[in-house]
This record gives structure tokens, C-alpha cells and sequence, in this order.
């Protein structure tokens, strides 16, 4: 029959990942778009993270610890000083969220050696949810013993926490609602027969919640995007640090007033690829809604700031870091230097998109803010 021969080609083209995802909304109908997002990226087998290492020219996409060393070692340099500030703990636990191939925390540890007592102070902690990019991390910080964790439940919580993460928070699945004739629905991911298809269903009331009061009256198809997830990541970290004290420091793409808007993204070999094609095998990130975060950390009294990339690297002195550099390199090491120092700083680069937000429990001001 005509119609079984086009269900069975469809079939045949869908990868193993795409044919779960189908017979999963053909069973429960639409599914909503965080559990797709979860799945696209870290379903044990066929998630997109779970089987390859994505990063670098020959990957799909880079980030700023891959682009240059002068990123760990501006962040280095920031966590050697709040450590000082918080009073120089003789213990203390250093957490990194989506440590990617490591070259972060390598960076880290290699710029804050000379800082007399920190390394001796510091207990290695990686929540890293692919096998493929715990090997990695493993290889870039051998001589080091970091311990991995899938969850935050099991990072320890007896001594000062300092958590770090860089484009970690944009991993993290959002949800999405649509405003119908003054109505938000949620909007979800369907199968029309052929293809995957947003479509619009009842929004529970928790979703519905989720929309600030002050923002302004959508639009028809107007779309407001959310992260219970990062949220609930948020409350436990805020927790752990009022509790145990200590500071955060996340560096994502993002904005910092409450909007309407789309952001989700597929991204496959550098560039821009549909949501809901190649599922598991392009990177699917969102904006961080660093307004709802923030918001979570004023709940607990954490005092921080945000700020810009650009400003945060250049008040932390990356500057001056590339003019010490510049020095003993070649031509060549000096253009990539000017240009990985303009990628990282620029306002129409890296510089003005990327937001930094630092947060701590103690009334201490913390460096890189205004
Ligand atoms: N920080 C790195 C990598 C960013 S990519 C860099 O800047 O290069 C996102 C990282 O977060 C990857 O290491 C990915 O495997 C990890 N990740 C994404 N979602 C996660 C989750 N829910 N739990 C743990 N790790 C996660």
C-alpha cells in the first residue's frame, strides 16, 4: 500500500535516534521540547555529545578555551583572587561544569601553578555526563585526579565550592511556549507522517508560571522560551553555596533582561543547520536566560555581578597577557594571537554576546565585575 511504502522509506532515511524520537510522540503524542533537547544531546547511545568529540576546526563548533590559552588563564587568575578574597581556604572544592575536552581546567592549572597554597587546596570535581569527553579530560589533566560526577548529588559538600562552567548552561534544555490568541500554549515537537513539526498543545499551569509578569503582550505566534531545568541546576548550586560557602562563575551566551524570542539552535559543522533534521548529530544549544538565574541567586542572598566577556577578560588583564606573549612569538604565533585576543574581546565577536555572571555567598566583591 502506498501509504506503508512511504512510511517505510521514511523509515529507512530516519537515523536510530530519530526512529526512537518518533515512536516515542507516535505512542504519547507530541513530546516537549526539553525532552527532545535531552535526548538529541545526551541519549546514552545516540545523544550528540555522548559519541564524538565535537570541538575544533575539524568539529562543528569551537569555544573560547579552545580558540586561546588566554581564557584559562584569565579565568585561572580569577579564581586564584576569589580564593584569596574568601580568606585562602586550606581546602576547597574546584567543580567544572561541561569541562568539553578539558582544555579549560588545563589552562587553569597550569596559569595558577606559581599561586603559593592553591593547588595544594583544591579538590578536582568534573560533572561531564559523555564517556567520550571523560576520556579526553582524563588526557588533558593527567597528573591531576579529577573525580567525574553525573550528577551535582554526589559532588562533596565539605569544604568551599567553586564552580565554574563555560557554555555549559546553553546545553541545558529549554522549553518553549507560543501565545495563540492571547493563550500561551506549549509548543512541542510532533511527527506529521513525513517529518518532525513544532506544534502547539495545552500548557500546564507550571509552564504557564513560568512567564514574567512585566513582559510586555505577546504577539500572535510570539514565542517565550524557559529552562526548569537550569533553574533546579541553579537552586541546587545556590544552595550548595550558601551552605558550604564559596563562588560560581558561568561564561555562556545569553541576555539579562527577561524577553520574548526563539533561540534555540542547531549547529553542525560550523554552521547552521534545521532543529528537527540530523537529530544527534549537530549541537542544539539556547540563549541562557541569565535574568531567570539571577533571580534564583538573590533568592538565596549571593551577591556577584554580570558583565560582558570582553569587559571581564579585559578588567582580569588579558591585555597585558597577550602583549607578554606577543613578545617571544613568531610572526605567525603573533597573528594568531591579535587574533584570537580580538575573537575573545571584540564586541561584534565573542566579546559582547558572551555574558560573564559571578556570584558568591560571601560580602566580598569579587573580581572582573564594574
Ligand atoms: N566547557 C567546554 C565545553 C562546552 S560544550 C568548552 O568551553 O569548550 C558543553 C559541555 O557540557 C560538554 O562537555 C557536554 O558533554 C557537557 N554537558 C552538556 N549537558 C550536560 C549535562 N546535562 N550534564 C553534564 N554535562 C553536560
Amino acid at each position: 500500500m502506498p501509504v506503508q511504502h512511504q512510511d517505510t522509506q521514511q523509515s529507512r532515511s530516519m537515523n536510530q535516534l530519530e526512529e526512537l524520537i518518533r515512536m516515542r510522540i507516535e505512542q504519547n503524542g507530541p513530546m516537549s521540547i526539553s525532552e527532545f533537547m535531552a535526548l538529541a544531546l545526551g541519549h546514552p547511545k545516540y545523544g550528540y555529545y555522548m559519541s564524538r568529540d565535537p570541538f575544533g576546526r575539524g568539529g562543528d563548533f569551537t569555544t573560547a578555551p579552545e580558540i586561546s590559552q588566554m581564557f584559562g588563564e584569565m579565568i585561572g587568575a580569577w579564581l586564584a583572587d576569589s580564593w584569596e578574597r574568601i580568606g585562602a581556604p586550606d581546602k576547597f572544592i574546584l567543580l567544572e561544569c561541561g569541562p568539553g575536552r578539558g582544555t579549560l581546567m588545563a589552562d587553569i592549572l597550569r596559569a595558577t601553578r606559581g599561586v603559593s597554597g592553591f593547588h595544594a587546596a583544591l579538590d578536582l570535581h568534573l560533572l561531564e555526563m559523555s564517556p567520550v569527553l571523560r576520556e579526553k579530560q582524563k588526557e588533558a589533566l593527567t597528573g591531576y585526579e579529577p573525580v567525574w560526577h553525573d550528577t551535582l548529588e554526589t559532588v562533596p559538600d565539605d569544604a568551599p565550592l567553586f564552580v565554574i562552567g563555560n557554555e555549559f548552561l546553553d546545553a541545558l534544555p529549554v522549553q518553549h511556549l507560543i501565545s495563540r490568541q492571547g493563550q500561551w500554549m506549549e509548543r512541542k515537537v510532533g511527527f506529521d507522517g513525513d517529518h518532525f513539526v513544532f506544534v502547539a498543545t495545552d500548557a500546564a499551569p507550571d509552564l504557564t508560571r513560568q512567564v514574567p509578569q512585566g513582559l510586555a503582550r505577546p504577539r500572535d505566534g510570539e514565542i517565550y522560551e524557559c529552562s526548569p531545568i537550569s533553574q533546579s541546576v541553579m537552586q541546587q548550586l545556590c544552595e550548595r553555596i550558601v551552605q558550604q560557602k564559596g563562588v560560581m562563575l558561568f561564561i555562556d551566551y545569553g541576555y539579562v533582561e527577561p524577553a520574548c524570542g526563539d533561540t534555540l539552535q542547531a549547529v553542525k559543522d560550523h554552521a547552521y543547520l534545521d532543529l528537527l533534521k540530523d537529530i544527534g548529530e549537530a549541537d542544539i544549544t539556547a540563549h541562557v536566560d541569565f535574568s531567570a538565574l539571577a533571580e534564583i541567586a538573590r533568592e538565596h542572598r549571593l551577591n556577584g555581578f554580570i558583565t560582558t566577556q570582553g569587559d571581564f577578560l579585559r578588567r582580569l588583564g588579558i591585555d597585558m597577557r597577550a602583549q607578554t606573549l606577543l613578545q617571544k612569538a613568531s610572526p605567525v604565533q603573533q597573528k594568531d594571537i591579535m587574533g584570537a585576543l580580538n575573537r575573545l574581546t571584540e564586541k561584534d565577536r565573542m566579546g559582547e554576546l558572551f555574558k560573564v555572571w559571578a556570584a558568591t555567598s560571601e560580602s566580598i566583591a569579587l573580581a572582573g565585575g564594574a
